[in-house]
């Protein structure tokens, strides 16, 4: 095989035909509002309601800025616990509200928290469970309801992957608390950089609109410690515009995943990740585990796969909790999170987007193929 002239990355960003941004932008620059809750950013939370099928929703300017204002909002503090197989703005934003991250292990299939192994972690200063719908693919959110009831614990999700998957029940965003979105633009939505809070009840979304307002409640009157965490005109425009194609796009990464799925069964010591049942599902990214029988470690395949300009990710590696900040917590020993360290050694995300031809899914498949 030769090698590919133009790298093949991971993903690219969803950019819709610059063309039809235009009409957006002559609506900001005719109404003259660039931010505070605008009619484009009106627009677009009431259009990802219906579109996500969720109550309410209040835009971000980035997804880790709504973690932090959906934990604020809980009042979290105290102990949390988490999963160290995520980005570390998982655990990031638990330490901007002054909480202590506990380290879960995760479940061999899902890659997501394990359940049965949170009770074990509760102590009397534990809070609140930070669980991440790892892929996309959902967490075992009744074990997790159940446990936070019997506890009294607040349950948020890190859902910066879940854009757009459902359940049995419908949104899987509508689990838990509150419910976190990340619009970055790796992501299979974005508004360049944005994120959201799902919530429930019009209080609790009247209480996150001041938080991300420097805490206003009017023009003379500021009530809490609120940050700046506004979307902007632009940024909302950019959704609605890429609002109007997702349902295709996502149709596209489908096929892209399903492809691989073929060409890549049947290989020696790889292993494709399997989501949990999603009745919809976004398809936001492909990852394998190159497990002890593949004739190559993970990352000497990482390298091979980039000897043919094939840049894939090696997402979750490192674990958040092998980070030198997040190392000394007693947590964080490899002892109490075998699954996620194996795993961490193990993954391989490939690359994965709407254009992404089934030519080059056919020659990134070959490559691991040998
Ligand atoms: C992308 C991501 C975030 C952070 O979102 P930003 O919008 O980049 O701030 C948080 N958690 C997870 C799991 C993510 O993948």
């Amino acid at each position: 095989m030769i090698k590919k002239e133009k790298p093949i990355f991971v993903t690219q960003p969803n950019l819709p035909p610059i063309d039809e941004l235009t009409p957006y932008l002559r609506k900001i620059w005719d109404n003259k509002i660039l931010t505070n809750g605008g009619p484009l950013h009106q627009e677009l939370e009431s259009e990802l309601c219906k579109y996500l099928g969720v109550e309410h929703i209040s835009l971000f300017n980035n997804g880790t800025i709504a973690l932090i204002t959906a934990l604020q909002a809980l009042k979290i503090s105290g102990q949390v616990i988490t999963t160290p197989y995520s980005f570390v703005a998982t655990s990031h934003a638990l330490k901007w509200v002054g909480a202590e991250p506990i380290f879960v292990d995760i479940d061999p299939n899902t890659l997501n928290i394990d359940p049965n192994k949170i009770e074990a972690a509760i102590t009397p200063e534990t809070t609140a469970i930070l669980a991440v719908h790892c892929y996309g693919h959902m967490c075992d959110v009744d074990k997790i309801e159940k446990i936070a009831n019997s506890y009294g614990l607040k349950v948020i999700y890190d859902a910066a992957h879940a854009f757009g998957v459902n359940c049995h029940c419908g949104s899987i965003l509508n689990h838990g608390d509150l419910s976190v979105l990340s619009f970055h633009a790796t992501k299979v939505f974005n508004t360049f950089e944005g994120g959201a809070i799902v919530c429930k009840d019009l209080k609790t979304k009247k209480h996150i609109d001041n938080l991300k307002n420097f805490g206003y409640l009017t023009d003379a009157e500021v009530v809490t410690f609120g940050i700046n965490g506004k979307m902007s005109e632009v940024s909302a425009a950019m959704g609605l515009l890429q609002l109007r194609s997702i349902d295709q796009l996502l149709e596209s990464r489908g096929k892209v995943d399903q492809h691989y799925r073929t060409k890549l069964s049947n290989i020696k010591g790889i292993k494709c990740v399997d989501g949990a049942g999603e009745s919809k599902f976004n398809y936001a990214y492909f990852p394998i585990l190159v497990t002890e029988d593949y004739p190559l470690t993970r990352d000497e395949l990482f390298d091979k796969l980039k000897s043919y300009n094939v840049i894939a990710r090696r997402y979750f590696w490192p674990l958040i909790s092998d980070f030198m900040i997040y190392r000394n917590y007693p947590s964080a020993t490899k002892e109490n999170l075998p699954v996620a360290n194996k795993t961490s050694n193990q993954i391989i995300c490939l690359p994965i987007y709407p254009d992404l031809s089934l030519d080059n899914v056919d020659y990134i498949a070959d490559i691991i193929r040998g």
